[in-house]
């Protein structure tokens, strides 16, 4: 008997431990894992029990049960595959017909053993139906083959007197083992429930504290069922707890049609809604809504599937809602105002172009009738009229020299060809060809190595390089001036510098320098009109770039360009094949 009893609780504790899904199941399975080890125990103390008592026979039958319990055991661990859980079924049924061999006419219960020998199919593999019909076909061949083979096998059955010994010395152990297992399944139900109740109330704890934050954050969440039935709608999407209460299990439909609403609406949010759960995935998505009081409110509204561990089920869909509405009139304003700006822009420009051009023509002439007046009546005037003359035509040549240079700072950030390059060595080349009147008569000298191209405009690098230049001379007084254009790389920047030796700048005015109209001499020491390091300025800010100095009062001064790369580079970039240059005047 405890043979039997074990024999089943085994199958059953050691089938159930792959196959659990539940907590509950798992708990079973581990309070039957301790029993099965504890009659083992006991199946042992039979086995010397009856040895002791001289029951050969049913020791060796003991032993056997013992063995057959082992291979059962192997087969279970192995459980997850279905040809070892078949295989653990056959040994069990095995055990019950050499048993039901060895007890003869005796064992009418074999019936009721074989039924039991099914019933680790029924409590643990109920999700597989194939593998339970299977489960059960293999029990009951068994006991067929019993029946029709028994007549034939009963002389290896056991005298009815030695029956009545192996139970009498054995109906201790089994009470005690029986008594044993129904203490570990109190003691264990009672741990079980403790457990289940503190689950429970955390389980709680935790619904409240997301329903809590679900409460507080100001996006309206509503949670779908399958069937895009509400089943969870927060307060921030619908204030009224009353009719909160009553959405839950309607659908979108019922609650456009209970307040009027425009039914489309309704009809678009389930769309979306449907094609997240197609999709298994997230979808997003802007909508106008006009209310009651006729304001059309905007908001971005999304819709995602939540899904089971192991991602089979759909467990719930959940909507969110952002009004949009603020932002999206503060875009429309941004817009309004980035359209206003840009006409102004181009008012301004075309005010610029025009007066330019109106100032610069009178101005030409007034210049060029006082050279006239000076070179007719060079006889006639005297020194101080002639001073006057020639200080006029200077003003006018000056004024004339800043309307041009206003003019190329109102269109210094222009980019017209965004995709324009420029070979900084043929740029460099052309403006040193442009100034080689003032490099020869400063005899200057100009250092620079091969330069890169940059994706830059060329009548930009132009500008650049023209003001720098023309400065490094202008303000030098050593003889003769030196300046080195240099160009340094690394990963993400070119930095270009220009150094001279010249009158350098006191470190206070390095930021100053930069600012429209700012000179640090007069025009009777240094001609100039204050604008030149305002257009670099602003030209290497449109490139994403800084410039800056480096200098001491009389001590010369370097120039830096800094360039991104990702705003000056080429895909492909040219090495340019220009040698190193040195002009010199
Ligand atoms: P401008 O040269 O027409 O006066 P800039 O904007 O080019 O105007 O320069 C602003 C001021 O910065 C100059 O007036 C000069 O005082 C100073 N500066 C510019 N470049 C140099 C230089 N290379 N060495 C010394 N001072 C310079």
């Amino acid at each position: 008997m405890p043979a039997f009893i074990t024999s089943v609780w085994n199958s059953i504790s050691l089938a159930g431990t792959e196959t659990a899904h539940t907590k509950r199941e798992k708990n079973i399975i581990t309070l039957l894992n301790k029993a099965w080890f504890i009659v083992m125990v006991i199946q042992f103390c039979c086995l010397a029990s009856h040895i002791i008592h001289g029951l050969h026979r049913s020791a060796v039958m003991t032993a056997e049960f013992l063995l057959c319990f082992g291979l059962l055991h192997l087969l279970m661990r192995k459980g997850r595959v279905n040809t070892f859980k078949l295989a653990a079924i056959l040994v069990i049924n095995g055990n019950i017909l050499a048993m039901a061999y060895l007890l003869g006419e005796q064992t009418r219960t074999i019936n009721f053993l074989l039924l039991t020998a099914i019933m680790p199919l029924y409590l643990f593999e109920t999700r597989q139906r194939k593998f339970t019909f299977i489960g059960i076909a293999l029990s009951v061949l068994p006991y067929a083959f019993y029946h029709y083979t028994t007549f034939y096998t009963q002389a290896f059955a056991l005298p009815l007197a030695e029956q009545m010994n192996m139970f009498n010395s054995t109906t201790w152990e089994i009470v005690l083992c029986l008594l044993t297992l129904l203490f570990l399944v109190y003691h264990k139900n009672a741990i079980y429930e403790e457990e289940t109740l503190e689950k429970e109330k955390q389980l709680m704890d935790q619904k409240k504290l997301y329903e809590c934050i679900l409460e507080q954050i100001p996006v309206d969440i509503i949670t779908f069922d399958k069937q895009l039935r509400y089943t969870y709608v927060n307060s921030s999407a619908i204030k009224n707890a009353e009719v909160r209460k009553w959405m839950i299990g309607k659908r979108n439909e019922d609650f456009f049609k209970k307040y009027g609403l425009d039914l489309k609406i309704a009809e678009g949010r389930d769309r979306i809604l449907r094609e997240a759960m197609l999709q298994e995935g997230k979808r997003e998505f802007e909508e106008a809504f006009t209310d009651k009081r006729g304001q059309v409110k905007h908001s971005l509204k999304g819709a995602s599937p939540v899904f089971s561990e192991d991602g089979k089920d759909l467990l719930c869909l959940i909507g969110y809602s952002m009004d949009i509405t603020d932002i999206k009139e503060a875009e429309q304003k941004q817009k309004t105002y980035a359209q206003e700006l840009e006409r102004k822009n181009e008012d301004l420009q075309h005010f610029v172009n025009a007066t330019s051009h109106d100032l610069k023509s009178p101005l030409r002439t007034i210049a060029s009738y006082l050279q006239l007046l000076e070179r007719k009546n060079k006889q006639l005037l005297d020194e101080d009229s002639l001073s006057l003359i020639s200080t006029t035509i200077k003003s006018v040549k000056h004024l004339n020299q800043l309307i041009s240079d206003i003019y190329q700072y109102s269109v210094a950030d222009r980019q017209d060809a965004p995709e324009d390059t420029a070979d900084l060595n043929e740029v460099l080349h052309s403006i040193l060809t442009q100034m080689s009147d003032t490099i020869s008569a400063k005899n200057a000298f100009i250092n620079y190595p091969p330069l890169p191209v940059l994706r830059m405009a060329p009548s930009h690098v132009g500008l650049i390089f023209s003001n720098l230049l023309n400065n490094a001379l202008k303000y030098c007084i050593s003889s003769p001036p030196s300046v080195a254009v240099n160009c340094a790389e690394d990963e993400v920047s070119y930095t270009l510098s220009i150094s001279d030796n010249g009158i350098g700048i006191p470190p206070q005015y390095h930021l100053q320098i930069f600012e429209i109209f700012k000179r640090l001499h007069h025009s009777g020491e240094y001609d100039g009109t204050g604008v030149g390091l305002a257009i670099c300025k602003k030209i290497v800010e449109s490139y994403g770039g800084r410039i800056w100095v480096e200098s001491e009062a009389d001590k010369g001064s370097v120039f830096y360009i800094h360039l991104p790369k990702a705003m000056v580079s080429l895909t492909t970039n040219r090495i340019s094949q220009h040698p190193i240059f040195a002009i010199a005047g």
